[in-house]
């Protein structure tokens, strides 16, 4: 294994981190109080300031304007935009965007790619990406109840989705539903792009999520397709390749996710340790003399830089060897590096005592932001059943259908 990067991408990493400090953590805690919608012409900004030092969508090949970045530098790149709540956003390699950029490179027609692709790069309009239900278990999405019949040279929608994150404000929607339903499991859904300003397209609400209201980008939505009409050019890839294209996008999004949350876990690390030491329980006994404190720091220290090299070694196999060679990797940091971002962040917080509930620092955003890791993306349980099976397949087991 080679995690070795070329020398540029050090300077790269540390600009980035110098324009986080200086210009995007002073944004955090006035989103924090005002919402994310106030804040949007100083975001917007923000995000000019990062296109015109060529920091633009880090994971997006140069010929399409981004920094033609490979998996693990852009991992690399994602653990320091992790340590902002909005890093990725501001230099617009936010999910689900990101994810949907690389599906419309890899799938979309030129059509699809003027029309949708060049104004998601250009940060001009935002996207969601449509496919848990409320009445189906999102983590078997081969029963899915949304439907998209085909109507003359139209796709008719109906259907019932949440979670649909982002969708508040997003300009077009890639919905996975069922076009053949008398195939195979696998190939009965399609992803359908689908503008929010069709007939029949329903923004019904954002979700209360762990207490927040949410808006715009930072939201879930409710979303209900009632015979909603677009056209069949709107088909990404071929009928029928939803989950595989869903596969596809699915592998290097884990990727950027448990990068993000290494950031994640080292900006909660650095604040948890920054507290213990000026934090004092007596005068000239800091709360870092504490042995329980220690070993947090301690504890905390080991698990971040574990959870860091799984992570680059699943982004170095998916590099070299591909996707499906990483299936156990890929499986395993999901649930791994999800566990100790919760964990770090729960530290970090009893660490600030109730000062780590407020909103004075961002580890409350964090931990109500994200415990959903260990839920989106595929639930803890699946990702330790597939590793499971696959290791349990080299001593004999035979897995049932
Ligand atoms: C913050 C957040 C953002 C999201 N964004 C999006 C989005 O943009 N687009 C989108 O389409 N979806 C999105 N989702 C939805 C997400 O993909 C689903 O929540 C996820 O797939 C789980 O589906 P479910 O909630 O229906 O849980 P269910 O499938 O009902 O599962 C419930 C629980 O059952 C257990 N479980 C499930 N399967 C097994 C098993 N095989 N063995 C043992 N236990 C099991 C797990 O503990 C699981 O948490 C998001 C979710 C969250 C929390």
């Amino acid at each position: 294994m080679d995690f070795a990067v070329r020398p540029e991408m050090q300077q790269i990493l540390a600009g980035i981190q110098q324009f986080l400090e200086q210009e995007v953590y002073p944004l955090e805690p006035e989103v924090a109080a005002r919402g994310f919608k106030a804040l949007l012409p100083q975001l917007r900004a923000t995000r000019e300031k990062v296109k015109k030092l060529g920091y633009w969508c880090p994971q997006i090949p140069k010929d399409y304007g981004g920094m033609g970045l490979r998996l693990l530098e852009h991992g690399l790149v994602s653990a320091v935009l992790g340590r902002s709540t909005l890093g990725h956003y501001v230099f617009n390699c936010q999910a689900p965007d990101a994810g949907n950029m690389e599906i419309l490179i890899a799938h979309g027609t030129a059509e699809q790619k003027k029309n949708y692709l060049e104004p998601l790069l250009r940060g001009e309009i935002r996207s969601c990406f449509a496919m848990t239900e409320p009445e189906r278990p999102g983590s078997n999405p081969l029963w899915m109840e949304t439907t998209a019949r085909r109507d003359g040279g139209h796709y008719v929608l109906n259907g019932h989705k949440w979670f649909t994150s982002a969708a508040d404000g997003a300009a077009f929607a890639v919905v996975m539903a069922i076009t053949n339903p008398e195939a195979a499991p696998h190939r009965r859904a399609s992803q359908i792009i689908v503008p929010t300003g069709a007939p029949g397209f329903k923004l019904v609400r954002n979700l209360r999520v762990m207490g927040h209201h949410g808006e715009d980008y930072a939201s879930h939505g409710e979303v209900v397709f009632e015979d909603c009409r677009v056209p069949q050019t709107n088909l990404l890839g071929t009928e029928g390749a939803g989950f595989l294209i869903a596969q596809e996008r699915l592998g290097a999004g884990r990727i950027h996710h448990c990068m993000r949350w290494i950031g994640i876990c080292e900006r909660g690390f650095d604040l948890m340790c920054r507290r213990a030491v000026a934090r004092e329980l007596a005068p000239g006994k800091p709360l870092a003399t504490r042995q329980i404190i220690q070993q947090w720091i301690a504890e905390s220290r080991a698990e971040i830089n574990a959870a860091r090299l799984m992570v680059l070694e699943a982004a170095w196999k998916i590099d070299n060897f591909g996707q499906l060679a990483a299936r156990v990797e890929i499986s395993c940091i999901k649930f791994f590096v999800a566990d100790v971002l919760l964990r770090v962040l729960d530290r970090a917080v009893q660490t600030h005592g109730a000062l780590g509930l407020t909103s004075e620092t961002p580890l409350a955003a964090f931990l109500a932001g994200e415990r959903g890791a260990r839920i989106y993306d595929g639930p803890d349980e699946v990702h330790k059943m597939v590793v499971a099976r696959q290791v349990l397949k080299k001593y004999g087991l035979q897995i049932p259908s």
